[in-house]
């Protein structure tokens, strides 16, 4: 699982969990209380968009969720206007992904775990699963495991 860094020093900082998220970012939130930073946690009476459109500038994003919803609570944020910098996702539970195939450019979708092989499911070939995302295909690169 991933975990949440402090990064100190922010004007203000902003949480936006859902249950398990915020067991997440408990330790966040505590360092930011230690240092005294104003902070905000998001509830969903209002639409997250309002609320990261009424922050002002210098504000850094903390966003816990599972990875189904991740990306699209990311895609609000950025739209908003928070860059990389400005931001931390971090997702749990299980995350699905495509990979294509080297051979047949075939895609699989597959629960990604650790140093994983996958069965290409068209071709059948055996692949590791790269870092290489493919935005082109939305896939991650799966090469040839075995020969
Ligand atoms: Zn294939």
């Amino acid at each position: 699982m991933q975990k949440a860094l402090f990064v100190s020093g922010k004007r203000k900082y902003l949480f936006c969990a859902d249950q398990n998220g915020m067991e997440i970012i408990q330790p966040v939130i505590d360092l930011a209380v230690a240092e005294k930073a104003p902070y905000e946690i998001y509830s969903e009476d209002q639409p997250l968009i309002e609320w990261l459109k009424k922050q002002k500038m210098g504000c850094y994003l903390y966003v816990a969720s599972e990875w189904a919803k991740l990306d699209s609570l990311k895609k609000i944020a950025e739209e908003v206007g928070f860059s990389e910098e400005e931001a931390q996702y971090i997702g749990y539970g299980k995350r699905w992904a495509k990979v294509f195939c080297c051979r047949c450019h075939g895609i699989t979708n597959v629960i990604l775990e650790e140093n994983q092989e996958i069965a290409c499911s068209e071709c059948d070939l055996l692949l590791g699963i790269s870092d290489h995302y493919s935005t082109l295909k939305n896939a991650y690169l799966g090469y040839v495991a075995k020969l």
